[in-house]
């Protein structure tokens, strides 16, 4: 919910860069799902950008989605939603009391 209030004033988990993967067998293992910040970014593959500027977007077209091998982005509404690390602070760290995601 920080995700998207911070990078568009609104509170909608459709919009957010990080998700949750919940285990089926509800053993509580669930998992953050966000951007690994590659050194070799194969959703960028075939496009002439450059990494370090797309690296700092935070809404990207919902192709890249399709091109990472990691199913790291979330999609909704033709748009992918990228993890820019919140320019430095990430948010959803500084809210997360129990410690679940770090950096
Ligand atoms: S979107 Fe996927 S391939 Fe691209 S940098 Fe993030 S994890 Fe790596
Ligand atoms: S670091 Fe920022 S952009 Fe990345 S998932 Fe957390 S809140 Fe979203």
């Amino acid at each position: 919910m920080v995700c998207s209030l911070f990078h568009l004033g609104a509170i909608n988990a459709e919009k957010s860069a990080v998700r949750i993967r919940k285990d089926d067998l509800d053993t509580s293992m669930n998992r953050p799902i966000v951007c690994r910040q590659c050194k070799e970014m194969k959703c960028l593959e075939g496009e002439s950008v450059v990494e370090r500027d797309e690296k700092k977007k935070f809404i990207w077209d919902k192709r890249r989605a399709e091109s990472c091998p990691f199913d790291a982005l979330t999609t909704f509404g033709g748009k992918a939603y990228h993890c820019d690390l919140c320019a430095g602070k990430p948010q959803c760290i500084k809210v997360c009391t129990p410690g679940a995601l770090s950096l």
